[in-house]
C-alpha cells in the first residue's frame, strides 16, 4: 500500500474478507477477520480515503431458500455493520445492494474519512462465475482497487480478481493483511533458513499431495502426523487396523517416500500412535507403535516417542512451516500430538527459529494450545495459503501484480 499521498478524498474499493461465523442470532461469534482487515482499513482513514468495502459472507447461492430465492436474512453483511461501527469508532453505512443503484449512490455521495459496506457479493451470481460485466460494474463505484483478502485469493471471483483489470496498476494495490501474508510465506518458500522442517498433518494425503511435492525440494524434514499418516504405513506393508487410508493412494505414499530419497529430504512418520477402538473421546485408548495397530483399532494422535522425537527436530530447526493436526485434535484425548507440536514451535521461535502455521485445522489447534502468539506468524489464508505453499499461482495475487 504505497499510494498514500494519492488517496486524499478519493474512493477506494477494498475487497476485505468478513466471512465471520454467526450464531442462530446472526451475532458474530469470531471476529478475527474482521479484525485482520482494520489495518487496512484504518490506514486508508488516515489517508482520508472515502473507503467502499466488499466481501462475501458465507455460500447464499447454494443455500437458497426452498422458494429458490436467496436467504437474504441469514447471508445479509448486514450482520456485520454495527460491529464493524464500534471497531473503528466511526459509523459505518450500508448499501442494500452491490452494484445497484443503492450502492452507486452511497458510493457517489461517500466523502474522505467514510465508509460503505456493500451488500454481500455472493448474492450476485456472476461474482464466483468472475463476471467481467459485474466486475466493470464494481470498479466504477471506485477511483482505487485494494485487494485485502488473502482467504479468498485463490479464487477467480469478480470481486477478488477480476474487477482488478479496470484499474491500472497506479491504481490498484495489496492491503496490508495480504502484504504481511505473502511476507511470511514467503519466508518459507524462498531461500528459508536451513534446517527447514515441515510439519504436515490433517485428514487425507489426497489433500496435501502437491503440498508435499513441493515441500521435498525445498525441506530439510517433513514431519507426517495425522490420519495421512496411516496410508503411508499402509504402503509400507504395516498394520494400521481401522486407521483411515486411502487405499488409491497407497502408490502414491510410496512416491512421495522415493521421491524424498532421491532428494535427500528426511520423512519422519510417527513411530507411535494413541489408538481408539471408536471414533470418539469415550471410547478406550492405547498406545502402540503405529505399523502395529489391532484390527478394530484406529490411530487417532501421534504417541509420546513420535511427540519426542517430532519436538527434537522442530527444535533444532532454523524455520518450520506447519500444515494440519497431528491428530483428532477436536476431541480432547487426541490433542495432545498437535499440542506438543505448538509447544516445540514456541521453543524454537525462541531459540530464534522463524516459524509459521501455514493455514487449516492447525490454525484452529494452535489457537486452541494458547501458544499463537509465542510463534512467528499464524496465517489467516486457509485454502489461500495451501494454495501458495504448494507454488500455485492466486489469480487474486496475479490480478494486482500484472
Ligand atoms: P485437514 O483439513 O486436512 O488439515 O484435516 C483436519 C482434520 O483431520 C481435523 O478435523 C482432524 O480431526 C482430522 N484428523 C487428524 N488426524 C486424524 C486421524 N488420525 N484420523 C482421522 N482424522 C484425523
Amino acid at each position: 500500500m504505497s499510494m498514500e499521498n494519492s488517496y486524499n478524498g478519493k474512493k477506494v474499493l477494498v475487497r476485505v474478507d468478513f466471512n465471520v461465523p454467526l450464531d442462530k442470532n446472526f451475532k458474530i461469534t469470531d471476529d478475527t477477520r474482521i479484525l485482520g482487515a482494520l489495518p487496512t482499513i484504518q490506514h486508508l482513514l488516515a489517508n482520508n480515503a472515502a473507503v467502499i468495502l466488499m466481501s462475501h459472507l458465507g455460500r447464499p447461492q447454494k443455500k437458497k431458500l426452498e422458494n429458490g430465492e436467496l436467504d437474504v436474512e441469514k447471508f445479509t453483511l448486514k450482520h456485520v455493520v454495527d460491529h464493524l461501527s464500534s471497531l473503528l469508532n466511526k459509523n459505518v453505512q450500508f448499501s442494500t445492494d452491490l452494484v445497484g443503484k443503492d450502492a452507486r449512490d452511497k458510493a457517489r455521495e461517500l466523502k474522505g474519512g467514510e465508509v460503505l459496506l456493500l451488500e454481500n457479493t455472493r448474492f450476485e451470481p456472476g461474482e464466483e462465475k468472475g463476471d467481467d460485466t459485474l466486475a466493470r460494474s464494481l470498479s466504477e463505484l471506485a477511483d482505487y482497487y485494494v485487494n485485502d483478502a488473502f482467504g479468498t485469493a485463490h479464487r477467480a471471483h469478480a470481486s477478488t480478481a477480476k474487477v482488478a483489470q479496470f484499474f491500472d496498476s497506479d491504481h490498484k494495490s495489496f492491503g496490508l493483511l495480504i502484504e504481511k501474508e505473502i511476507k511470511n510465506a514467503n519466508k518459507v518458500k524462498e531461500n528459508p533458513d536451513s534446517p527447514y522442517t515441515a510439519i504436515v498433518g490433517g485428514a487425507k494425503v489426497s489433500d496435501k499431495i502437491l503440498l508435499l511435492e513441493n515441500l521435498i525440494s525445498k525441506c530439510d524434514n517433513i514431519l507426517i502426523g495425522g490420519g495421512m499418516a496411516y496410508t503411508f504405513f499402509k504402503a509400507l506393508d504395516g498394520k494400521v487396523g481401522n486407521s483411515l487410508v486411502e487405499e488409491d493412494k497407497l502408490e502414491l505414499a510410496k512416491e512421495i517416500l522415493k521421491k524424498a530419497t532421491q532428494n535427500n529430504t528426511r520423512i519422519l512418520l510417527p513411530k507411535d500412535s494413541i489408538i481408539a477402538d471408536a471414533f470418539s473421546n469415550d471410547a478406550n485408548i492405547q498406545e502402540v507403535a503405529s505399523d502395529q495397530i489391532p484390527d478394530g483399532w484406529m490411530g487417532l494422535d501421534i504417541g509420546t516417542k513420535a511427540q519426542s522425537e517430532f519436538t527434537e527436530v522442530i527444535e533444532s530447526s532454523r524455520t518450520v512451516m506447519w500444515n494440519g493436526p497431528m491428530g483428532v485434535f477436536e476431541m480432547s484425548n487426541f490433542a495432545n500430538g498437535s499440542f506438543s507440536v505448538a509447544k516445540a514451535l514456541a521453543k524454537a521461535t525462541k531459540k530464534g527459529a522463524f516459524t509459521m502455521v501455514g493455514g487449516g485445522d492447525s490454525v484452529s489447534a494452535v489457537n486452541q494450545s494458547g501458544l499463537s502468539d509465542q510463534v512467528s506468524f499464524v496465517s489467516t489464508g486457509g485454502g489461500a495459503m495451501l494454495e501458495y505453499l504448494e507454488g500455485k499461482e492466486l489469480p487474486g495475487l496475479k490480478a494486482i501484480e500484472e
